[in-house]
C-alpha cells in the first residue's frame, strides 16, 4: 500500500524521526498521537511533492499554519500522503508516485486527491490525517474508504503553506475515522492566521451534540437524479430517514444552478491552476533546469517532461479561458454561474438548516476503470457545489453497496461547521 509515500524512501535528514521525536509529550491536545498529512501542505525539512515530478526533492524551508498548530499540540508526523498531481483528480491515480489501493477494496481506487490520507487512516495507519479540498478531494475518498471528512467553511482554516492549485475554492480539514476525532483535530487548526488575508478569526470550539431534533434537512432532488448508483441513492435515503427518526424536519428542495456547476468549476479551477502553477519553472523550486539552451525553449522542455498530462490539459485549459477575446465567454461566465449558484444555496437556508444527500454518484470505482477524464469530471457534480459557495460539508459513512462503502454528505450554513458536525455525530451515534 502506497498510502504513505514517502516512508518508503531514503530519509536523508531524518526529518520525520525528528517530528515524531519533537512531539512533545507534555499536555497537548495531540501528544504522540500520529498523524499523516497530505503532500501539497508544506512541512519544515520534510520532501513536499505535490505528487509531482516537478517538485521532487523539495524541502520547503517553513511549515504551513495547520503544521505549527498540530505540533505545538504535540502530534507526531508520521508521512506524507499520496495524492493526484497537484490535487487535480478523483482517483489519486493522477500521482507521479503511483497509485493507492482502497482499503476497504485493494482493487479500487481510494477516491481523491486526498487517497493516501484517506487510506492510511481507513487501513489503521494513523487515527487522523489532514486532506485538502478544492471540489471534493477530502468527501470524496472518505466516502469511498468509509471514514469521515471534512470541508470546512471556506476562510476557517488558514491556507498559509498549502502549495495552491485553485485557492478561491481550497480549503485543508481533517480526516478520521469518527466524527469526535474530527471535531478535536478541526478545533486545532481553525485558528486565525493573518498570514493568509482570507483566513477569518472564527475558530471552531465545539464538543458534538447529537441532539439535532427540530433540525430542517433540505434534500435537493438534483442529488438523486440520473447518473446516481441506485444503491447509493438507497443507503443515502436509509440514512435520512434515520436523521427524521431522531427529530430531524426532512424538506425537499431544489437547487436549478447545479446544471452549470461543473461548468462553473472547471473553468475556474483549471484558469486559477493556470496562473498558480506558472512558478514551476525550474529556477526555484524542485529539480532545476540546466543548460545553455534559449530559456523559452528549456521552460517548455522542463515543464513537458516534469509535469503530468491531467496538469498540462488543466494548465492549457485554464490558460486558453484566461486568455484576450475568450475571458468574457469563459471566466467571466464561470463567475457569474458561481454567484448564481451562491444565491439559490442561500434561498434555500432560508428555510432549512442542512442539505444532505450522497456525496459520490457512486461508490469507489476498480483502479484504472475510468480513464476518460470527462467522465472522470462528472463524478465530482455532488461535491464542486460546496466549493463555490465556500460552504462547510462532510462525508460520514452510511453503510454498503455491491461491498462497497457509501457516504452521506451533510452541507450547512457558512460558519456552521458546528451543525453540520452535530447532525453527522447524531448519526453515527445512532448507527454505530
Ligand atoms: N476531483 C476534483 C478535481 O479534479 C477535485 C479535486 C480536489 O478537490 N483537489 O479538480
Amino acid at each position: 500500500m502506497q498510502g504513505i509515500y514517502n516512508l518508503n524512501k531514503e530519509d536523508k535528514n531524518n526529518a520525520f524521526l525528528t517530528t515524531v521525536k519533537s512531539a512533545h509529550y507534555g499536555d497537548g491536545k495531540l501528544n504522540g498521537i500520529p498523524i499523516a498529512v497530505k503532500d501539497n501542505i508544506s512541512t519544515k525539512g520534510i520532501e513536499t511533492t505535490c505528487g509531482s515530478k516537478i517538485l521532487e526533492g523539495y524541502i520547503p524551508p517553513y511549515d504551513a499554519h495547520v503544521i505549527t498548530l498540530i505540533k505545538k499540540e504535540g502530534a507526531a508526523i508520521v508521512g506524507k500522503t499520496n495524492m493526484d498531481e497537484f490535487g487535480m483528480g478523483t482517483t489519486t491515480e493522477n500521482s507521479a508516485y503511483g497509485p493507492t489501493a482502497n482499503p476497504a477494496d485493494p482493487t479500487c481506487v481510494p477516491g481523491g486527491s486526498s487517497g493516501g490520507s484517506a487510506a492510511a487512516v481507513a487501513s489503521g495507519m494513523v487515527p487522523m490525517a489532514l486532506g485538502t479540498d478544492t471540489g471534493g478531494s477530502i468527501r470524496c475518498p472518505a466516502s469511498f474508504c468509509g471514514i469521515v471528512g471534512l470541508k470546512p467553511t471556506y476562510g476557517r482554516v488558514s491556507r498559509y503553506g498549502l502549495i495552491a492549485y485553485s485557492n478561491s475554492l481550497e480549503q485543508i480539514g481533517p480526516m478520521a475515522k469518527t466524527v469526535g476525532e474530527i471535531s478535536a483535530l478541526m478545533e486545532i487548526i481553525s485558528v486565525h492566521d493573518p498570514r493568509d488575508t482570507t483566513s477569518y478569526n472564527k475558530p471552531y470550539i465545539h464538543t458534538p451534540s447529537a441532539d439535532i431534533s427540530g433540525t430542517k434537512v433540505g434534500v435537493p432532488l438534483e442529488y438523486f437524479g440520473e447518473g446516481v448508483n441506485r444503491g447509493v441513492s438507497e443507503k443515502v435515503r436509509d440514512a435520512i430517514s434515520t436523521l427524521e427518526g431522531l427529530g430531524a424536519e426532512i424538506i425537499e428542495c431544489s437547487i436549478p444552478s447545479m446544471e452549470y456547476a461543473l461548468a462553473a468549476y472547471y473553468v475556474i479551477c483549471t484558469s486559477e491552476a493556470s496562473s498558480n502553477l506558472s512558478r514551476f519553472d525550474g529556477v526555484r523550486y524542485g529539480p532545476s533546469v540546466n543548460s545553455k539552451h534559449q530559456w523559452h525553449d528549456e521552460f517548455r522542455t522542463y515543464r513537458g517532461e516534469k509535469f503530468g498530462t491531467e496538469v498540462q490539459r488543466r494548465i492549457m485549459l485554464g490558460t486558453f479561458a484566461l486568455s484576450a477575446g475568450y475571458y468574457g465567454k469563459y471566466y467571466a461566465k464561470a463567475q457569474a454561474a458561481r454567484e448564481n449558484m451562491r444565491r439559490d444555496f442561500r434561498r434555500i437556508f432560508e428555510t432549512v438548516d442542512i442539505i444532505a444527500g450522497p456525496t459520490m454518484p457512486d461508490v469507489a470505482y476498480k483502479l484504472g476503470e475510468k480513464s476518460d477524464p470527462l467522465s472522470m469530471y462528472l463524478t465530482d457534480i455532488l461535491t464542486v457545489p460546496a466549493n463555490l459557495a465556500g460552504l462547510p460539508a462532510i462525508s460520514v459513512p452510511c453503510g454498503k453497496t455491491d461491498g462497497m462503502p457509501v457516504g452521506l454528505q451533510i452541507m450547512g450554513r457558512h460558519f456552521e461547521d458546528e451543525r453540520v458536525v452535530d447532525v453527522a455525530f447524531a448519526y453515527e451515534q445512532e448507527v454505530v
